[in-house]
């Protein structure tokens, strides 16, 4: 591992960690991973996130201490699952430029914006390079720690299914639970979970569901929102449920926010097809196989213009694996 990265850690005092916005099991659960892990070596630490923790996440020790605008003093930002700087939102403050930024990610799409860059595009989750870290810093695992941590790749991988899924993962999920974390807790919490105004929402959305091509997309109005009654953007994992369907090889939900005036689009695609460069072109990013973007404009407009860069790309990955 980069010494860089390691004298970065040993030298700081006072580390704020930040996560991504919108934070998902990995953000939080690096995050809070990493932050029991820098008390533990005595360092003093704040841990942020630009949004609140969702409350599914609310069973991780040391949820509660995470802020979402920092204050005081630091010798040291981290970032956490963030594969540009933007994702830190408004945690991160005009006034820490000045600082060290250690980068700490696995998104394919990084764009490498820290001081020190901890970034492994092969990792499952952020949670599974934060452990890496920790054993080459020699630290002792201890179950608040683990818990955290194995939340952040059971999250990422939605239970090991992704063919991120490598025997790496599974050797360091396996001694995560030796630490004391609880897979059945985590699956129970996280995966197996969602409020029953989600599952009506779902019912809402399904109908509206549409195949083009190999591309089955639905959408997710705010008055859909309203009527089921919920207030977040996240589709309770919908997009996944949809790439469930034998015809699709790539889903894509749209949901409306902020008034009507974006689009938080996710997309999710079978091994072999690459999703990541489109959301990156919208000015997001992720991973091959999993990404998304927030795009401006009416929902419909946004659709249109997204569905046909998709299968623009899409169509140009088929005839480069022809000419292959
Ligand atoms: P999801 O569809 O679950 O929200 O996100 C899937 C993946 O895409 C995650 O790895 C997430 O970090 C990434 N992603 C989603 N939205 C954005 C975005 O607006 N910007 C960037 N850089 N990544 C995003
Ligand atoms: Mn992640």
């Amino acid at each position: 591992m980069d010494t860089a990265v390691l004298d970065l850690i040993r030298r700081s005092r006072r580390v704020l960690a930040i996560c991504h916005v919108s934070p998902d099991g990995d953000a939080i659960g690096s995050l809070l991973g990493l932050g029991w892990a820098l008390k533990a070596m005595d360092k003093e630490v704040t841990l942020a996130c630009a949004d609140p923790v969702p409350v599914f996440y609310r069973y991780l020790p040391g949820q509660g201490e995470i802020v979402r605008r920092p204050e005081g003093m630091f010798d040291l930002v981290i970032s956490l699952d963030c594969s540009d700087k933007e994702r830190l939102g408004d945690a991160y403050r005009e006034e820490y430029h000045a600082l060290p930024l250690l980068n700490i990610d696995h998104h394919v799409t990084n764009q490498y914006f820290g001081t020190a860059n901890l970034v492994d595009p092969e990792a499952a989750s952020t949670a599974e390079i934060v452990f890496l870290l920790l054993d080459e810093l020699g630290l002792p695992i201890d179950p608040p720690m683990a818990q955290c941590l194995l939340t952040g790749i059971v999250t990422d991988t939605r239970g090991f299914r992704t063919v991120s899924s490598t025997p790496r993962v599974l050797a360091i999920a396996n001694r995560l639970m030796a630490a004391g974390a609880s897979l059945p807790e985590i699956v129970g919490r996280t995966l197996d979970r969602r409020p029953l105004a989600m599952i009506r929402l779902w019912g809402q959305a399904l109908p509206g569901a549409q195949l083009r091509g190999k591309i089955l997309w639905a959408e997710i109005t705010e008055a859909m929102r309203a009527e089921a009654g919920l207030t977040t953007v996240d589709d309770g994992g919908l997009v996944n449920f949809l790439l469930t369907a034998e015809e699709a090889e790539v889903a894509v939900v749209f949901s409306e926010k902020n008034g009507g005036q974006e689009v938080e689009v996710s997309f999710r695609a079978r091994p072999g097809w690459d999703v990541a460069q489109v959301a990156l072109s919208l000015g997001g990013g992720g991973h091959m196989l999993a990404s998304g973007a927030t795009v401006r404009g009416k929902l419909a407009e946004v659709r249109e213009g997204v569905l046909a860069l998709l299968e623009e790309s899409l169509a140009a990955q088929e005839r480069a694996r022809r000419e292959r």
